[in-house]
């Protein structure tokens, strides 16, 4: 690398030639040299918790996940997909501190979403984590939709990703047009490989957003029985199925 760019992507130079107040192209580009390989600002002013009004900027940030064939487990006849990378997930949150970082140089504020949401945490703002779902923050960014299989869809990996969020009050330019609509459009291959039968078939939308994709009892049902047949609760074929990303040999389930 050239030494000139050495300086652009060295997070103190940065703030250094930032001649406005943040600039959100060199920024985007800091957050990619890191490691991402999505990235997007989006406003999600409207509609946040009361918790987080303060913070009505998302940077929203993905890492792919490995080849399919790192995630697939077979026993018998019962094929599985585990979506869980946690080196993904730690590669990821590390970013998420060297942003939140950044900003607070700046005299921003920035609170981080990691992941894993669900991981077992007992602080403070851990509680806050469910208040704000990545999905808000990559749809406003326009990274992706909301699939039928309730899952993040984007045009470039389909729904193989992990999910980061730091919220900020940071004056950043949003990056993209907002996701809307879901853009599955006539596809329903998740909903004939879910072997549960959960996936309504219904198209996402903002304006809709509380309505449910996915029956959920059904599904933690189907990751029951497959915790006993494979020894984890996942199944994951209604990601395997989706033909939307770069994968060039879709995966069948069946
Ligand atoms: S994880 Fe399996 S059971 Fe659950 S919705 Fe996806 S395909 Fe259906
Ligand atoms: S499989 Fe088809 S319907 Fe399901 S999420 Fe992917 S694109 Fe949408």
């Amino acid at each position: 690398m050239k030494e000139s760019q050495n300086k652009l992507y060295h997070t103190k130079s940065l703030a250094e030639h930032i001649d406005c107040p943040i600039d959100t192209g060199h920024f985007l580009k800091l957050v990619k040299y890191w490691g991402t390989d999505l990235v997007g600002i989006g406003n999600v002013s409207e509609g946040l918790a009361k918790e987080f009004r303060h913070l009505p900027v998302a940077v929203s940030l993905a890492i792919a996940h490995p080849p399919l064939r790192e995630g697939v487990l077979r026993r018998d006849s019962v094929v599985a997909y585990s979506n869980q990378f946690p080196l993904v997930d730690e590669r990821l949150e590390n970013i998420q501190k060297r942003i939140a970082l950044f900003l607070r140089s700046l005299g921003r504020k920035a609170f981080i979403i990691p992941p894993d949401t669900a991981k077992q945490d007992s602080s403070f703002a851990a509680k806050l984590f469910p208040l704000f779902p990545h999905k808000t923050a990559a749809t406003c960014a326009g990274l992706g939709w909301v699939g039928k299989n309730g899952l993040l869809i984007t045009r470039e990996y389909g729904a193989r990703l992990s999910w980061g969020t730091v919220l900020t009050d940071a004056p950043l330019r949003v990056s993209a047009d907002p996701y809307l609509i879901g853009q599955c459009n006539g596809c329903s291959r998740c909903v004939e490989a879910c072997p549960a039968g959960a996936i309504m078939g219904k198209e996402w939308s903002r304006e809709n957003s509380g309505e449910v994709l996915v029956d959920v009892e059904k599904c933690a049902g189907h990751l029951s029985y497959h915790r006993q047949v494979i020894g984890k609760p996942v199944c994951a074929h209604c990601i395997l199925a989706c033909p939307v990303g770069k994968q060039k040999k879709v995966y069948r389930s069946k």
